[in-house]
């Protein structure tokens, strides 16, 4: 997460850059390298590659197999509800109860989206009185500051992201319900893209945690967390959750099953 992190500081430095002087020290040049190993890191080693060192992959088991989640070993279907043994990983066919739980936790990121977009996300307390900053007077302020490039990543981040992983899996869910053979590759990439981008959306909120104690001023500013915060965090670890919680092989077991049913 320390990339998320590099970028909600950037943005944090540059709003408070507008008010006051600073400038980055030797932590934060060392924080931006870390944040750039960790995001070049999945380019240069393979995940598959770290497994088979770790013990290489099984002969195909032939017949009935399943696969594990985690180190996607194929193992024969008598290890059902066993350890996996390379990364002991319990074994399943289907992830247990995924769509129960992904449809509790994609609703639950519904009923919790309006509130963190509605209410603020900070305050600021000065001697003109309160200014609250909800998600969208955030991207204001930064277009009217001539941050429009900061306001890309917050539009993104914060307000895109958290809409396309909650109507993706609706998509996806509605899709099991209601199986269809049409663009079922185009769905599970999209899950993919789907789980890998969803730790982006805690950029908002690690830009007030960051904010709120650095623009302590008191009786000139004072900069608090708002009732968005809550809401708004709820809302990104109900996705997350949603997307690992999510077996996007349902999809595919719904059409193979459709499509029996029908021939
Ligand atoms: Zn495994």
């Amino acid at each position: 997460m320390s990339d998320v992190l590099v970028v909600a500081c950037f943005v944090a430095y540059m709003r408070i850059k507008v008010q006051l002087q600073g400038q980055v020290c030797w932590g934060g040049w060392c924080l931006i390298m870390v944040a750039i190993l960790q995001l070049l890191g999945p380019w240069c080693l393979s995940p598959h590659r770290i497994w088979r060192e770790i013990m290489p992959d099984r002969p195909d088991p032939g017949g009935d197999s399943i696969s594990c989640v985690t180190c996607n070993m194929i193992l024969p279907a008598s290890f059902l509800e066993r350890r996996c043994p390379r990364c002991w990983k319990r074994l399943h066919r289907r992830k247990p109860d995924a769509l129960v739980r992904t449809a509790a936790l994609v609703a639950a990121g519904y009923i919790l989206y309006f509130p963190a977009y509605y209410y603020p996300m900070s305050y600021t307390l000065q001697p003109g009185g309160v200014q609250y900053v909800t998600i969208i007077d955030g991207v204001r302020d930064l277009i009217n500051a001539g941050f429009w490039y900061l306001a890309i990543i917050i539009i993104i981040a914060s307000i895109l992201i958290p809409l396309l992983k909650l109507t993706g899996l609706s998509w996806m869910l509605i899709r099991v319900r209601f199986p269809s053979k049409r663009r079922l590759v185009l769905r599970t990439r999209v899950f993919h893209i789907i789980h890998r981008i969803g730790r982006w959306s805690n950029v908002d909120p690690f830009i007030v945690a960051l904010m709120a104690p650095l623009f302590s001023f008191p009786g000139v500013a004072d900069v608090y967390v708002g009732k968005a915060a809550l809401p708004f965090a709820l809302v990104v670890a109900c996705t997350m959750l949603a997307a690992r919680s999510f077996d996007s092989r349902l999809m595919w077991d719904a059409a193979q099953s459709q499509e029996d049913s029908h021939g």
